[in-house]
């Protein structure tokens, strides 16, 4: 087994994807990979398994994708670690190589993007560096697979060689330090502490380091032991703050970009100083794109942008879409003779899921733009910025990621979302932020904004999705300043991310991405979305009407057409309004509707109607399912146009058309309340209790809830 390490950002999932075939996500921001992925790599006719592994800036358990990528190469001993840096930023890229040689872990090191480093006019002395390091060195371009076969080759030789084990690397940390860990080291060897997956010295250095999780399970295996380490460091700790005024941690670290340092400068970097001096195209462009004031307008522009172009470019697929499920509805309800089946298939089917499919062509789009927005480095910028406003409401800049993935730009899923949440250090601020992802505008709410902001905001359809975009993020961080005022109160952390540069998006990874997960989409409606829409069908056509009604209505028929007063246009009108109202009483004594009437006195309060709530309460289960309900109940609850597009039906219902405010209030609602089932049970999955699964349903449910008889009463 080969592992593949190294900092966020700086290719390694590209490396993966290449030696493996797989698709893993790319994305020009840190945070992405946070459990390690593996995979097979054929090289000279083998298979070799390779592992990606979280991206870290170190091997301390600071966070858990630290923890993780950590545990991997202790526990699971990959034969050796393909370390991917990033060429352009060795100086900090190494830091993560020296903790691996700490480690004793046979490493080669894959210099990657080179072709940018190139650009900027870096030379690196690859000879110098593996003379000085004793590590091979090969200068690659993951994006295009250039130099990534020498060094998977190299990698396996030295496995084969090593036996997954080298001598560790002991850098000094000066005086004081060395003293300590050359008094601490024995110790460990002693008691054996951990050195079944450790060097004793890296043990000891954890320690110093303030590492908690070694010095837990230390703890647990041998209190005595462990005291006496603790009283080394205490007695350390307390001799640097009084004459350096330092901390182990800060030593440590001088010491190791030290040791880098003086290998670069030996002759491995040749022009250093010109480099850096020269301010490159990605500082230019951030001194405008994440400056104070004109950052977040840009962005700002940049989402309504997304928005205007999506569905500017949509509306015209959307509409032949919506002419081709008309024409496929008439065309099985024609071949179709049972009327149960048809039904199904009709009224069920094809009015649901089809309502859902409509809106592919600008999820696709959307989507598009998205994934560029990913790939140029942009997003990085926003969750920079971000990161200024979600101290001020109590989150962490770390925060920023599982919103974006949850839908902030456009179009994400919260499920997702609340797994990212694993890079925040603080459990009350990952608490605070998995409960107020599920506010974003995601996948699943957009084509119902879509539908309605098309049929009633036509002049301002952008304008409106934006708004009500921005309006998810509002509720998001108002809640979470509520909640860390009251039950997740606590101190905040600090956070340093770093800038990738900006890039040319790879048109291939572009279109990869997109179509991936408009594929997800399609997927999504096909299965989870069809089978919950033809539950709900069938709770909307059951128990049907009683059979004395059913005779009644054959007898005002029967009456209609025996009566010679009657043109035979008359005739028919009149028919059909019985059956109309016959087919909306059968609706509304189905069990669905029941139910939906049932709640309809208070959820008048916000105006919304029996069928909505039905709808509403379908979409619990997943977002999109609002959309199918509705197409289902307008389909089974009259007889005529059937196959006329669901914007059309909406369009001409009173409910909706007369009265703005009950649209307004049933977006607010569907914008803000509960989770869909899956999100819910993720929270539990990663919050570890039911209880913030609980929590989320109905605090959800019932801010919506309250929001949406506010706008109601207010517009009326
Ligand atoms: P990871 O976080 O280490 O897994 O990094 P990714 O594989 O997700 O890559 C981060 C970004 O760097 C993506 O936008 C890639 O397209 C880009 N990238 C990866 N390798 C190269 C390379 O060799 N040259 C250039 N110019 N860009 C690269
Ligand atoms: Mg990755």
């Amino acid at each position: 087994m080969i592992a593949l390490a190294g900092n966020p950002n700086s290719g390694k999932t590209t490396a993966f994807n290449h030696y493996t075939g797989a698709r893993q996500h790319v994305g020009n921001y840190p945070g992405i990979t946070v459990e390690k992925k593996e995979g097979t790599a054929h090289l000279d006719g083998r298979n070799i398994i390779l592992v990606d592994l979280p991206g870290t800036y170190s091997l301390t358990a600071y966070s858990l994708e630290e923890v993780v990528a950590r545990k991997v190469l202790a526990e699971e001993r990959p034969g050796a670690v393909i370390d991917v840096l990033n060429a352009g930023v060795l100086n900090r890229n190494l830091y993560l190589s020296v903790q691996l040689l700490e480690l004793g872990m046979p490493i080669v090191l894959a210099l990657n993007m080179m072709d940018e480093a190139e650009s900027q006019g870096l030379k690196v002395n690859i000879k110098r560096l593996e003379e000085l390091t004793g590590i091979k060195c090969f200068p690659c371009v993951a994006r295009n697979g250039n130099g990534l076969t020498d060094a998977l080759r190299a990698a396996v030789e030295l496995a084969e060689e090593s036996k997954g084990r080298v001598a560790p690397l002991e850098i000094s940390y000066g005086n004081d330090l060395d003293i300590a860990l050359k008094e601490m080291t024995p110790l460990v060897e002693d008691a054996q502490l951990l050195t079944d997956f450790y060097p004793a010295r890296w043990v000891a250095l954890k320690f110093l380091e303030n590492d908690a999780e070694v010095m837990e399970r230390c703890q647990k295996a041998n209190p005595e032991v462990r005291e006496k380490l603790t009283a080394i460091v205490e007695r350390v700790t307390h001799h640097l703050k009084s004459t350096l005024d330092t901390y182990p941690e800060a030593m440590i670290a001088d010491y190791r970009y030290g040791w880098i340092s003086s290998v670069l400068k030996n002759g491995v970097l040749e022009n250093v100083e010109e480099v850096f001096a020269r301010a490159d195209f990605s500082d230019k462009a951030d001194k405008v794109l994440t400056h104070r004031v004109a950052g977040p307008l840009v962005l700002l522009a940049v989402l309504y942008f997304l928005y205007f172009v999506t569905i500017e470019i949509g509306n015209y697929p959307l509409g032949w879409l919506e002419t081709f499920f008309g024409w496929f509805s008439d065309k099985v309800g024609g071949a179709v003779s049972s009327p149960g089946l048809r039904s199904l298939l009709c009224d069920g089917v094809i009015a649901g899921v089809g309502g859902v499919l409509g809106f592919v062509p600008l999820i696709m789009i959307m989507f598009f733009f998205i994934s560029i927005l990913e790939d140029s480095g942009y997003m990085a910028r926003v969750a920079y910025m971000m990161d200024r406003i979600f101290r001020i409401f109590g989150l962490h800049g770390a925060s920023i990621m599982p919103f974006i993935i949850s839908g902030g730009i456009a179009g994400g899923c919260a499920v997702p979302g609340v797994m990212a949440t694993r890079t925040l250090r603080s459990p009350k601020e990952r608490l605070a932020t998995i409960l107020t992802v599920p506010f974003m505008m995601c996948g699943a709410k957009i084509p119902v904004f879509l539908l309605f902001v098309g049929v009633f905001f036509n002049k301002h359809q952008a304008l409106n999705m934006f708004l009500f975009t921005l309006a998810g993020w509002a509720a998001a961080l108002l809640v979470a300043l509520g909640l860390r005022r009251t039950i997740i109160k606590g101190k905040a952390t600090p956070f340093v991310m770093e800038l990738p540069p900006y890039r040319v998006p790879l048109a291939s990874g572009v279109v990869i991405h997109t179509l991936e997960r408009t594929w997800q989409y399609i997927k999504k409606a096909g299965t989870v979305i069809l089978a919950i829409s033809i539950l709900i069908w069938a709770a909307m056509s059951y128990p049907g009407v009683p059979a004395e009604k059913e005779k009644e209505i054959e007898t005002q028929v029967a009456a209609i057409e025996a009566d010679l007063s009657l043109s035979a246009e008359d005739k028919a009108a009149r028919i059909n309004e019985i059956e109309n109202s016959d087919e909306s009483s059968r609706l509304a004594n189905s069990y669905a509707g029941r139910l939906g009437r049932f709640l309809e006195p208070v959820t008048s309060l916000a105006g919304f109607d029996w069928q909505t709530n039905i709808a509403l309460i379908g979409g619990v289960m997943a977002k999109e399912v609002v959309i199918t309900t509705l197409g289902t109940a307008y389909a089974l609850g009259s007889v005529e146009d059937d196959d006329a597009p669901l914007k059309d039906k909406i369009a001409n219902d009173p409910h909706w058309n007369a009265n703005s405010a009950n649209t307004m209030a049933f977006l607010v609602f569907t914008l803000l309340y509960s989770p869909c089932f899956v999100t819910l049970l993720v929270i539990k999955q990663e919050s570890g209790k039911w209880r913030w699964t609980f929590f989320s349903l109905f605090f959800n449910l019932a801010l919506a809830f309250l929001a949406a008889v506010a706008v109601k009463q207010v517009l009326g």
